[in-house]
C-alpha cells in the first residue's frame, strides 16, 4: 500500500536529514524551502542545508559530547554527517566542511531522490491534514512564524534567546561560596552564592565594561531586550550601581565566612535535578567566549570553573516545546504537526540534525505501528532530545549538547576521568538502543 506523504517545512539541516531519512524507509516526502523565492536575513544561497555561518560542525572528538554525537548520528546513518565527512577539510579535532561542496552535494541527494519532492515555495499557513514536520529553523519566515503564533500562543514563541553562561557543580570553589535562598526562603540549596566585596565588585564592572564583546548582525541591531533579559554588559554600561540592584543585589543573604551581607553577589542556581550544572541568574552576555572565560573568573569561588556553556544573545525563533510537544516532539493539541531543529530549542548545525534525526525515527516508528521508545538519556542524542522535554528552571531556553545535559555519573574523580565515565556509559547505552531498535525500524 502507498504511504501519505509527509510535509517537511524548511530544507535546512534538519529538514534534508529528516526527508533523507523517511525517504529511506519508503516515506514518501514534499520538502518546502522558501529559498530563493524568498531568502532570510543569514542564508546567501539558493542551496538547501546551507551553512549559515561557521563552517565548523566543532569538534570531532567523541570524548566531548558534540564528538559523542557525531559519533551516534553516524552509527544512525546521517545524511547530513555522511556529505560533511565527505567534504571534510583539515581542522584540527574539529570536522570542518567545504560549505558549498557540502550544500551542493546536500541539494543533489535530496532533488534526485525518487521518494522527495522538492518545492520552492514559501508556507505561510500550516497544512489542513496530514503529518507535517515544522523545521524552519531560527529565522522562520514572518509570515509562518504569525500562522505560528496562531497555532501556539503568542506567549510560546521567542524571538531571541537571552542565555545566561552554564557551569560545572564539580569546579566551584565552595569554600568561597555558600548556600542559601534569599530571605532563607525554599530550600538553601538551591541557590549557591558567590560573596563580593566593593573593590571587587568595582573591578568586575571594570572588566565587564572593558571585554570585548560579539557585535550584533545587521539584522540584530535593532534588539528590544525583555525586561529580565538584558545582557549583564548593557546593565553595567547603565550604571556602575545598576548590577547591584539588579542580578548581583545581595539582599535576604548573609556570608556565613563573615557574618554580613555582602557587597553584591552572583547566585547560581541548578540546572538539573542532579545538581550537576549550575547557571549563573540573570547572566545573559554578549561578551566573547575568551572573555567570558577571563571575566567571569574573577569572580570569587569561580576562579577554576569550567564550562558546559558560555552565554550568549542572538535572533533566533524557538518555542517553548517542553510545555507544547509530547516526547515524539508532536504537538500535544494536534498531533500530526511536529516540530524539528533549532525551532524546538537544540542549538547548531549538528544538534538540529540529530533532532530532524529524531523525528524521523519517531516517525517511521508511528508508521510502523510502534512507539519510539528512547534514546536513553544517557546517550547524547538522548540526553539533548531530555532537554526539550522539561524545563527544570521553568525558563525554557536553547541549548547545544554538553555533559550537563546528561544523567549524573556517581564517579567523583578529575575531570578528565569524569567525562571518560559519561562516554564509556552513553557508548554502552546507545549500543543496546541502536541494536534494539534500530533493525526494528529501518
Ligand atoms: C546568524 C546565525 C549564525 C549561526 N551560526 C552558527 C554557527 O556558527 N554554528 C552552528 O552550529 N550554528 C549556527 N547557527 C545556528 C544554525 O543556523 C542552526 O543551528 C541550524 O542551521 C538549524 O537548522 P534548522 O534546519 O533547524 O534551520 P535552518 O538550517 O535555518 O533551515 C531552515 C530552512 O527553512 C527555510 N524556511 C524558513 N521559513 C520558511 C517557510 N515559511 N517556508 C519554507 N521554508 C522556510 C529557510 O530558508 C531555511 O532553509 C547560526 C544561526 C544564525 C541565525
Amino acid at each position: 500500500m502507498t504511504q501519505a506523504p509527509v510535509t517537511v517545512i524548511g530544507g535546512g539541516l534538519a529538514g534534508c536529514e529528516i526527508s533523507w531519512q523517511l525517504a529511506r524507509a519508503g516515506i514518501p516526502v514534499t520538502l518546502h524551502e522558501m529559498r530563493p523565492t524568498r531568502s532570510t536575513e543569514a542564508h546567501l544561497t539558493d542551496r538547501l542545508a546551507e551553512l549559515v555561518c561557521s563552517n565548523s560542525f566543532r569538534s570531532d572528538n567523541p570524548h566531548n559530547a558534540i564528538g559523542l554525537l557525531h559519533e551516534e548520528l553516524r552509527a544512525l546513518h546521517s545524511l547530513v554527517l555522511a556529505v560533511g565527512d565527505k567534504h571534510r577539510v583539515p581542522a584540527g579535532d574539529a570536522l570542518a566542511v567545504d560549505r558549498d561542496a557540502f550544500a551542493t552535494e546536500m541539494t543533489t541527494l535530496i532533488s534526485n531522490h525518487p521518494a522527495i519532492t522538492v518545492r520552492r515555495d514559501e508556507v505561510t499557513q500550516l497544512p489542513e491534514t496530514g503529518d507535517v514536520v515544522i523545521a524552519t529553523g531560527p529565522l522562520t519566515s514572518p509570515s509562518l512564524t504569525a500562522e505560528l503564533q496562531r497555532w501556539l500562543g503568542q506567549e510560546h514563541l521567542a524571538f531571541y534567546d537571552a542565555i545566561a553562561p552554564i557551569v560545572d557543580a564539580d569546579t566551584l570553589d565552595l569554600g568561597v561560596i555558600f548556600a542559601e535562598s534569599r530571605w532563607g526562603k525554599g530550600d538553601g540549596a538551591d541557590y549557591l552564592n558567590c560573596p563580593m566585596d566593593k573593590p571587587q565588585y568595582e573591578a568586575f564592572v571594570d572588566a565587564l565594561l572593558g571585554a570585548e564583546k560579539v557585535a550584533p548582525k545587521d539584522f540584530e541591531k535593532d534588539v528590544h531586550y525583555f525586561p529580565g533579559c538584558l545582557p549583564i554588559e548593557v546593565m553595567a554600561e547603565q550604571g556602575r550601581e545598576t548590577l547591584r540592584f539588579g542580578p548581583m543585589k545581595p539582599i535576604g543573604l548573609t556570608d556565613p565566612r563573615t557574618g554580613r551581607r555582602p557587597w553584591a553577589v552572583v547566585q547560581l542556581r541548578k540546572e538539573n535535578r542532579a545538581g550537576t550544572a549550575y547557571n549563573l541568574v540573570g547572566f545573559q552576555t554578549r561578551m566573547k567566549y575568551p572573555e567570558q572565560l577571563r571575566v567571569l573568573r574573577t569572580i570569587p569561588g569561580l576562579e577554576q570553573v569550567a564550562f558546559f556553556r558560555f552565554g550568549s544573545v542572538h535572533r533566533n525563533s524557538f518555542i517553548d516545546s517542553p510545555r507544547l510537544l509530547d516526547a515524539a516532539l508532536r504537538l500535544r493539541t494536534e498531533p500530526r504537526l511536529r516540530f524539528a531543529g533549532q525551532l524546538t530549542g537544540v542549538e547548531g548545525y549538528v544538534e538540529s540534525t540529530a533532532c530532524g534525526l529524531f523525528v524521523a525515527l519517531a516517525l517511521i516508528a508511528e508508521r510502523r505501528g510502534l512507539a519510539l521508545d528512547g534514546p536513553p538519556p544517557e546517550t547524547a542524542l538522548g540526553a539533548m532530545m531530555g532537554h526539550l522535554r522539561e524545563s527544570y528552571t521553568g525558563r525554557f531556553q536553547p541549548q547545544n549538547v554538553n555533559f550537563g545535559l546528561f544523567p549524573a555519573v556517581e564517579l567523583r574523580g578529575k575531570k578528565d576521568d569524569r567525562k571518560a565515565a559519561y562516554v564509556a556509559r552513553a557508548r554502552v547505552a546507545f549500543e543496546e538502543w541502536r541494536t534494539s531498535w534500530m533493525e526494528r525500524l529501518v
